[in-house]
């Protein structure tokens, strides 16, 4: 059956007509789904109950499952959902004081392999279909009862690795008639797929661009991120810059601090040479420790020297906080413990 949450308005009219009804009954149904958020066809109380039944034979709403919600003491919570074929996926609902941001993933899996991530090790299904990227901004919302402001794609997965659906994500949720959720308040992170760069460039969206750097030179980076190994940092830069250039937006740079790794002050200096001049921002990440891994979390004090080093030879650069470490919600630590328990 046909996951009714796949399609656009525009589609769903599309699918409206082929079915033999009126193309006014998708903006209704579209409605229905995404500003009342209702969960079944039944709720759908201005349509007859002969289209009803036909949108029952014809489509699921493919409602996630909370197969388990655990909640921070800073409020973070974690969901494990249950994406209705046998596997389960994470989102993490975080609160600022801008807003509440849901981080989603956007695989089941991820085949980037990057060594200092929680998400490496464990098998890689499928991607997640389009459907199913919305599907997890819906039912948060329905859960807590509230609207989300942000969104960052950075849960379990690759994004560019599911370049189509992720896009046709972005547009459905941006559908003014529907969640209306502003580009500018969709960030997209990537380990740095330098093709599918290039093409974002191109699709002049106001979403922010973050890119996964981690290192300053092609050894300590390939070590780090396999990934490299296809598109070094001279590719990665060069489509970087192909970005700022043709959106004049500002690209968010994350460096995950290791102790002893890439953390002196020495990859401070390698760091300002390599952005020098660029329209970005650094976010810097206290590495999280995962099972097994071999990098460590940096002391406070070389993370602040770190910053202040950035920030004085002019690269803006913030920490990132860190926010669900009491439940395993941050960064790079979705899913493996799920799964073993
Ligand atoms: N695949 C995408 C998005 C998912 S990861 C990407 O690589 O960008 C989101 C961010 O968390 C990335 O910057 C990633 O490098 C970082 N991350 C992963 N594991 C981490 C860990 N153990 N500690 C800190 N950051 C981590």
């Amino acid at each position: 059956m046909k996951n009714i949450k796949e399609y656009n308005l525009d589609e769903l009219q599309e699918e409206m007509l082929a079915l033999g009804e009126k193309k006014y009954r998708a903006e209704q149904i579209f409605k229905w789904i995404y500003v009342e958020k209702i969960k079944e066809f039944d709720e759908m109380t201005n349509l007859s109950i002969e289209l009803r039944e036909k949108l029952k034979k014809e489509y699921t709403m493919c409602n996630f499952k909370i197969l388990k919600k655990q909640e921070a003491s800073d409020g973070t919570k974690k969901y494990l959902f249950d994406v209705l074929d046998g596997n389960a996926i994470e989102s993490v609902l975080m609160e600022y004081h801008h807003g509440k941001t849901i981080c989603v993933s956007s695989q089941i899996g991820c085949k980037m392999g990057c060594k200092f991530c929680a998400s490496t090790g464990i098998k890689f299904i499928r991607s997640l279909t389009c459907g199913e990227i919305v599907e997890q901004v819906l039912a948060v919302e329905q859960d807590i009862g509230d609207k989300i402001s942000n969104i960052v794609f950075m849960g379990i997965g690759e994004p560019f690795d599911n370049y189509e659906n992720v896009m046709r994500a972005i547009k459905i949720l941006n559908n003014q008639k529907g969640l209306n959720i502003g580009a500018r308040h969709i960030s997209i992170s990537t380990s740095g797929l330098v093709p599918m760069i290039y093409k974002f460039a191109d699709e002049e969206l106001q979403c922010t661009l973050s890119i996964s750097l981690h290192a300053t030179n092609d050894e300590k980076r390939s070590k780090m991120m396999p990934i490299n190994n296809r598109y070094n940092i001279e590719e990665l830069m060069k489509a970087c810059k192909y970005y700022i250039e043709k959106t004049n937006k500002r690209i968010s740079f994350e460096y995950a601090l290791a102790k002893d790794n890439n953390d002196n002050l020495n990859d401070a200096k390698e760091l300002v040479k390599l952005l020098k001049g660029m329209l970005c921002h650094v976010n810097l990440i206290p590495i999280n420790k995962i099972e097994n891994g071999d990098y460590v979390k940096s002391t406070n004090e070389n993370i602040i020297k770190f910053r202040d080093y950035l920030n004085a030879n002019g690269i803006v650069a913030t920490i990132r906080r860190e926010l669900g470490s009491d439940i395993d919600a941050a960064c790079g630590q979705l899913r493996r413990k799920s799964l073993k328990e």
